[in-house]
């Protein structure tokens, strides 16, 4: 059997008070229609990044009404997660020559886990794969029933991907029976998806991640990692990886720093199982802060774990998400559920993601410069812009609005 990870539990109905009635409601009645169905969500790791963080959540709440949900890791080393990371850069547009070696360790790495899968003998109505490393866990499934139904789910953009890589996994993609993307502008180019289905990510209100904490408590633990909590600071939290940009966000401080010289940078990053360039990449982010005392680096492996992530989050002044390509940044909607006023760039999902105000669009350093500059100097503006987006981000991207989406289809495969 692959890792089968414990999500542990989460009512829906803490959740009623905060989603609208009518959703609520709407969640009740499909559950009912899906009531016992079989789910089995997998994905590459357990650790780090926007579909672990999600699959935390969802799952604990599939259970909660009533489907048998169950989420296993599949099988990785590393030599499987530079050929998967390769193949996720070049999704995203980033130069690579496709190898038969490449191809040989991604094929046998799915071919091992199908495997898995299928000794394990368990029966399952909804196969939920998630994202390009398990992909070819159905073309080697032959043995599990015809009556499964089988959902690919991407998380990345892939407007504009390597070609190499996108026409060899195309045709084991197209072959599941529903394949979700965030949104359409997301989809690949001349290619046919009849199981096309459109569904944003969410947030949990309620995870430790981004339950509420009071302004006492947010300040209290940013304090302790010796930031000077009496002076503002701008924050980034994100992968240590050239798209989520880290060193751009160094300049974008250096430039608000001239005309305010208190002011502080935050970089928190997580470093996952799954991404073995994070480590080069944080390397490089420290040389190019060098050494200058107002600027931060911490990560999972520095103690900065979810409460921590809330705790900056709540209490930065300006946040910025400085991607050059984002699928849907997980990290834009925590920050303004949070009331934080943001500054993000005009890549992917985050357009969508600000659509109901709470953020500033930008393209490029300077851009970014002149936004932070102006929330730092208005605080009206800035409590203006947290207030919109907060509201933004309840009536569109919190979790049970997901799980609706997602019991939906269920629903319409499965004929219930
Ligand atoms: N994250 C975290 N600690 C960190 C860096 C990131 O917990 O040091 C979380 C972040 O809060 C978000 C997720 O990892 O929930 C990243 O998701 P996102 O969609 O923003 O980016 P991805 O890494 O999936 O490209």
């Amino acid at each position: 059997m692959l890792q089968r990870v414990n999500p542990g539990n989460k009512p829906l109905a803490d959740y009623r008070s905060i989603i609208r009635r009518e959703l609520y409601d709407e969640i009740v009645d499909l559950s009912q229609r899906l009531e016992g169905r079989r789910v089995l969500h997998v994905s590459a790791t357990s650790f780090g990044g926007g579909v672990a963080e999600i699959l935390y959540t969802l799952v604990p709440l599939m259970r909660d009404v009533g489907l048998q949900t169950e989420w296993d890791i599949m099988y990785g080393a590393e030599a499987f997660f530079n050929v998967t990371k390769s193949f996720h850069n070049a999704l995203q547009g980033a130069d690579y020559e496709l190898t038969v070696e490449d191809r040989a360790i991604y094929e046998e790495y799915n071919r091992q886990s199908a495997e898995a899968i299928q000794k394990a003998g368990e029966d399952w109505d909804i196969m939920f794969v998630h994202d390009p490393q398990p992909a070819l866990i159905k073309h080697f499934s032959g043995g599990l029933s015809p009556e499964t139904k089988w959902i690919w789910r991407c998380h990345p953009d892939l407007s504009t991907p390597n070609r190499q890589v996108l026409d060899y996994l195309m045709p084991y993609i197209a072959d599941y029976d529903a394949q979700i993307y965030t949104m359409r502008e997301y989809t690949p180019p001349d290619v046919e998806l009849p199981g096309l289905t459109l569904i944003p990510p969410a947030i949990d209100p309620l995870s430790p991640k981004n339950m509420a904490l009071s302004g006492e408590d947010a300040t209290y633990i940013v304090g302790q990692f010796g930031v000077d909590v009496e002076r503002p600071f701008l924050l980034q939290v994100s992968r240590f990886d050239p798209w989520k940009d880290p060193l751009g966000v160094i300049d974008v401080y250096r430039s608000v720093k001239e005309e305010i010289p208190e002011v502080q940078l935050v970089l928190v990053g997580s470093m996952a199982h799954d991404d073995p360039e994070g480590w080069d990449y944080w390397q490089k982010t420290v040389n190019y802060a060098d050494g200058d005392p107002d600027i931060f680096l911490f990560s999972n492996l520095t103690n900065v774990g979810s409460i921590e992530v809330n705790a900056f989050q709540s209490k930065a002044d300006v946040v910025i998400q400085k991607s050059i390509r984002e699928g849907f940044g997980l990290v834009v909607t925590e920050a303004l559920w949070k009331a934080r006023p943001l500054v993000a760039g005009r890549v992917g999902g985050i357009p969508m993601q600000v659509d109901g105000g709470g953020g500033i669009l930008i393209d490029t350093i300077p851009e970014a410069a002149a936004a932070c500059t102006k929330i730092l100097k208005d605080p009206d503006f800035a409590r203006q812009m947290g207030r919109q987006g907060k509201e933004h981000v309840r009536e569109h991207y919190l979790t049970p609005r997901l799980l609706r989406d997602d019991l939906l289809l269920f629903a319409k495969l499965l004929g219930t």
